[in-house]
This record gives C-alpha cells, sequence and structure tokens, in this order.
C-alpha cells in the first residue's frame, strides 16, 4: 500500500525507522526488534539504508520482510550517492520484484572522512534527480527528507527550504523532517513549507534521547540544534544513565503530545532499534498499544503468519 494513501485516510500515522545490523551481526536479532515493534500498531516501518556502504544489501531484504513475513507495510531508504544509474535501476526492479511500494529517496552523506567530497562526480548529485529518475519509469510512493533547521551543508536555510520545494516538485508524495528537539523550531519551518506551496504530508522525525554520547554524536554529523533544557538535563544526569533514560523517556512524549496536540499528520519514531524505548514512548503518550509480551525468547519471526 502507497504511504501516502495512510496520510489520507488515517492521521495521526505511526511509524518506526529501524537500522540493519553491523554485517557481522545475524538478521535475526533485528526480526525480534521488528517483532516487538509490530505489537505496537504502526501503520508502517521504515528501514535506513547504511550510510558506510556495508549494511545497504540488507535494506531490501529487511523492507521485504517487514512487508511479507510481518505483515506490515514497510519503506526502503535509499541513498543515490556513490551509485551510478544502472545499480539504481538494479535496486529499484529488486524492490519491484519484492512489491516494495515505497521509497524514501536520498542523496545521503559524503563517505566518511571526507567531508569535501564532490557529488558532482557521480550520475546524481542530489535527491531530486533520484526522484526524477525513479518518476520517469516506475510507480513507487516516494517519500524525502525534510530539514527544519535547514540541511546543515546549505548556507541559508531559506535556500535550504527553496531547494526544498524544487525536490517536492520533482515528485515527492511526503516529507519526513529531520531529528529536532524543539517543537517551535518544526512550526516555524511548517508554516513556511506551506507558504512555499508545499502541500504534501511533512511527518515529524522523533528521536528519544537515551544515551548522551550517542545523542551527542548524532547530532554533531546532523547539525540538529539542542535547547538549553535538554543540555542541562543531559549535564544532570550524566553519570545516572537510567535517569538520563527516563528522563529522555519523559521529554519524547512531552514533545508528542504537543505535536499531535497541534495536528500533526503522523510521527516518524526513531528508536533506534530499541522497542522497549518506543514502548515506553507510546505508553506515556496514550497511544493503543497491545500488553507488552511476557519476559523469555523473543518469538521466531520466520515464517510467522501476519496476524493484522
Ligand atoms: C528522515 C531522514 C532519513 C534519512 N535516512 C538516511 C539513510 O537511510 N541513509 C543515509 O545515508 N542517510 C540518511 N539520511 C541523511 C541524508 O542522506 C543526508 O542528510 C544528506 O546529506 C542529504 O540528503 P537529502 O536527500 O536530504 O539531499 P538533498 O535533498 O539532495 O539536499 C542535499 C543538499 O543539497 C542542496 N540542494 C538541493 N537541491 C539543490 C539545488 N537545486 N541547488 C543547490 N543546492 C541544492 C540542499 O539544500 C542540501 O543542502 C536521512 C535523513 C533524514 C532527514
Amino acid at each position: 500500500m502507497n504511504i501516502a494513501d495512510l496520510y489520507r485516510e488515517r492521521r495521526p500515522v505511526l511509524s518506526f525507522e529501524v537500522f540493519p545490523p553491523k554485517p557481522d551481526t545475524p538478521l535475526e536479532s533485528l526480526y525480534a526488534t521488528i517483532e516487538n515493534l509490530r505489537e505496537l500498531n504502526p501503520s508502517f516501518i521504515s528501514v535506513t539504508y547504511g550510510a558506510g556502504g556495508a549494511q545497504k544489501g540488507r535494506t531490501v531484504e529487511i523492507a521485504s520482510r517487514i512487508r511479507h513475513d510481518f505483515g506490515l507495510e514497510s519503506m526502503a531508504h535509499l541513498t543515490c550517492v556513490g551509485h551510478s544509474r544502472s545499480e539504481i535501476r538494479r535496486i529499484l526492479e529488486d524492490l519491484q520484484a519484492r512489491r516494495i511500494d515505497n521509497i524514501l529517496a536520498l542523496r545521503g552523506d559524503p563517505p566518511q572522512g571526507q567531508p569535501d567530497f564532490d557529488f558532482s562526480g557521480g550520475d546524481f548529485t542530489r535527491a531530486s534527480e533520484l526522484i526524477h529518475f525513479i518518476r520517469q519509469s516506475h510507480s513507487f510512493c516516494i517519500g524525502a527528507a525534510c530539514y527544519p533547521e535547514g540541511h546543515r551543508a546549505c548556507p541559508r536555510i531559506a535556500q535550504d527550504w527553496r531547494n526544498l520545494k524544487t525536490k517536492v516538485d520533482a515528485g515527492v508524495d511526503f516529507l519526513i523532517t529531520q531529528l529536532f528537539f524543539d517543537n517551535r523550531i518544526f512550526y516555524h519551518f511548517l508554516e513556511s513549507a506551506r507558504g512555499l506551496g508545499i502541500a504534501c504530508p511533512i511527518i515529524p522525525g522523533i528521536m528519544p534521547i537515551f544515551n548522551a554520547r550517542q545523542i551527542k554524536r548524532i547530532v554533531s554529523l546532523c547539525g540538529a540544534s539542542m535547547p538549553a533544557d535538554l543540555l542541562i538535563m543531559m549535564d544532570e544526569y550524566e553519570d545516572r544513565p537510567e535517569d538520563l533514560r527516563r528522563a529522555g523517556i519523559d521529554y519524547a512524549v512531552r514533545q508528542i503530545r504537543d505535536l499531535l496536540d497541534n495536528g500533526v499528520e503522523g510521527i516518524h519514531l526513531e528508536p533506534m532499534n530499541k522497542p522497549d524505548l518506543a514502548r515506553e514512548i507510546l505508553a506515556g503518550v496514550g497511544w493503543p498499544i497491545r500488553p507488552a509480551r511476557p519476559p523469555g525468547p523473543a518469538p521466531e519471526a520466520a515464517g510467522r503468519s501476519p496476524s493484522d
């Protein structure tokens, strides 16, 4: 099913993002995670496309398992940096053959350790070119990324949002934001995007804080800002990881409640492959979820028949 239809039919739409495990880790660990996430009734789960290259092949396989073994709608992230047209064509054919209907079409980041990487050397320079390429020959539902604080490589925020309009016009069905921690930034971006004529659903991407070191690393990579109260919170709980996790969950609950009160079309939660985190946040928000599975090994995902 096209995710764009979900946003039309059942708002607010809950979705999760998972990432493939490291190459030496069996996929079964991720399937146990997905089984746990499935119990939280998401409308779809998206699978990231490894920035480092090694985990790229697993995205399509995982998205396919989510769709066919777990009975959930799935979306495969796809970055075009470093891919030739023929490689992208092959990936699209694979996705189509596996009946995956939804793609989050991205440019991708420069390869690790190459901050001055020249994107113009490859077949695709920007996400909008990938979107145009997909639209020419396929009927996928296409999502794309957007940046409430502007993309970090664009010198002017307003310019980044004008570039976003060009990208949407290339054939985007919906947008998912980069993580942010201050909802006022999102509301300002939303108003500006609507003012530019961007009419498609714009879904906030929410990443809970659960580990100070990890969140600082992520924020330093993507350029999202941290409000003062969050920095104070991280300092306060620096040596008490369990208290920080609790405070991070409370923060995410308050953030999501406020977004829902303000009529967002969906919530894309990035629980870092930690279903317990997602469960506690949704319980705090009051989102209808099934009771937690009793303690014990996760049921074998393979061969399960989807129950809903
Ligand atoms: C929700 C979400 C999911 C993500 N998932 C992944 C993932 O799975 N794997 C991964 O590797 N990365 C992922 N990323 C990160 C993403 O790949 C990076 O942020 C990347 O640097 C930009 O990708 P993009 O698709 O937004 O690029 P683009 O939309 O191409 O934008 C990139 C830059 O080019 C500029 N630009 C665009 N058009 C023009 C133009 N016409 N003229 C001049 N400048 C222009 C933009 O302003 C921006 O600065 C994700 C990001 C988000 C927000």
